[in-house]
């Protein structure tokens, strides 16, 4: 299927918000090859975090474009330096917890634990508040808004309204499908994973496997048509996505293997293209322009 494309519809979506983010963990942060690995023990196995993560900024310096980073506080204490590029960079830094566990299967202290802490490491180094934050696999629940409210943050980005995957975590409020933007506690706002109605399904399109396993014309066209009547557009992805060169470790099933590898030949030259296209913003200043944030919630 070859999709019809409205190229005359591209510059009024670029007064759009398209907010590509990513989520910034090494290789073996991923839930399809955790339990494949040969050790639990993060500091044994070869980082490959740096390069991947260096390859990212320079194709969102080359496009000018702005973006939020998630970034573990793991990450953030062992490499400060890759924190500090992305703020002299201009990106927005925010959390994606301390260690990478998912949020919606741990007890109410350890989720505070994993909220407060990758909040106070990546302030320290980044040297501006954090605002927002995105659990790992996007593993939401009640319980985990609750505590994310109380922590202190002002935006959640963990909402991702899929409930065939079996890893997304599920909550009771309602969120819109295309809502941007919803407060989901008193002060705290859910920017949710974009998806875009094909059908009478609305089909996950915001990213992450969905932009390696659907052809780029495609997923242009699909992000095309979501901006064409919305005025958001959330995207995520992974530095190790980027990574063409990563050895999958021995033994992953065949599924979980075509789940990580497959596409990742071709997602710096459609990263760079998609990003060109359509733009890319930070959230915090997404917000702030939509009246949701006051100017004094903003990183410098
Ligand atoms: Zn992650």
């Amino acid at each position: 299927m070859e999709p019809e494309l409205d190229d005359a519809a591209v510059p009024a979506i670029q007064q759009k918000r398209f907010c590509a983010t990513f989520d910034i963990e090494d290789w073996f942060h991923a839930e399809n090859v955790r339990a494949s690995l040969p050790t639990h023990d993060w500091d044994r196995l070869e980082s490959r975090l740096e390069p991947n993560v260096h390859e990212l900024l320079d194709i969102l310096a080359a496009t000018q474009a702005r973006s939020t980073f998630f970034v573990l506080g793991w990450v953030a204490e062992r490499y400060p330096a890759v924190v500090r590029r992305i703020v002299d960079d201009g990106h927005e830094v925010a959390s994606h917890t301390y260690l990478h566990r998912n949020l919606n299967q741990l007890t109410p202290d350890e989720i505070e634990g994993e909220l407060s802490r990758s909040k106070d490491r990546l302030e320290q180094v980044a040297g501006s508040e954090v605002l927002g934050v995105r659990a790992p696999n996007f593993s939401v629940s009640d319980l985990v808004l609750d505590l994310v409210a109380e922590t202190g943050y002002r935006y959640d980005s963990s909402y991702f309204g899929f409930t065939q995957h079996d890893r997304y975590g599920q909550i009771s409020a309602t969120v819109p499908p295309g809502a941007p933007v919803t407060e989901i506690r008193p002060g705290l706002l859910e920017i949710q994973m974009t998806r875009v109605p094909i059908a009478t399904v609305q089909v996950p399109w915001a990213g992450g496997a969905y932009f390696r396993l659907i052809p780029y014309p495609v997923f242009r066209w699909g992000v095309a048509k979501h901006l064409r009547s919305n005025p958001w557009f959330t995207f995520y992805f992974h530095p190790w996505e980027l990574d063409p060169d990563e050895v999958p470790p021995a033994g992953m099933p065949r599924t979980l293997r075509f789940r990580a590898y497959t596409g990742r030949g071709r997602t710096r030259r459609d990263l760079r293209r998609l990003v060109t296209e359509f733009g890319s913003c930070r959230i915090d200043e997404a917000l702030r322009g939509l009246g949701h944030l006051s100017s004094n919630e903003t990183t410098p």
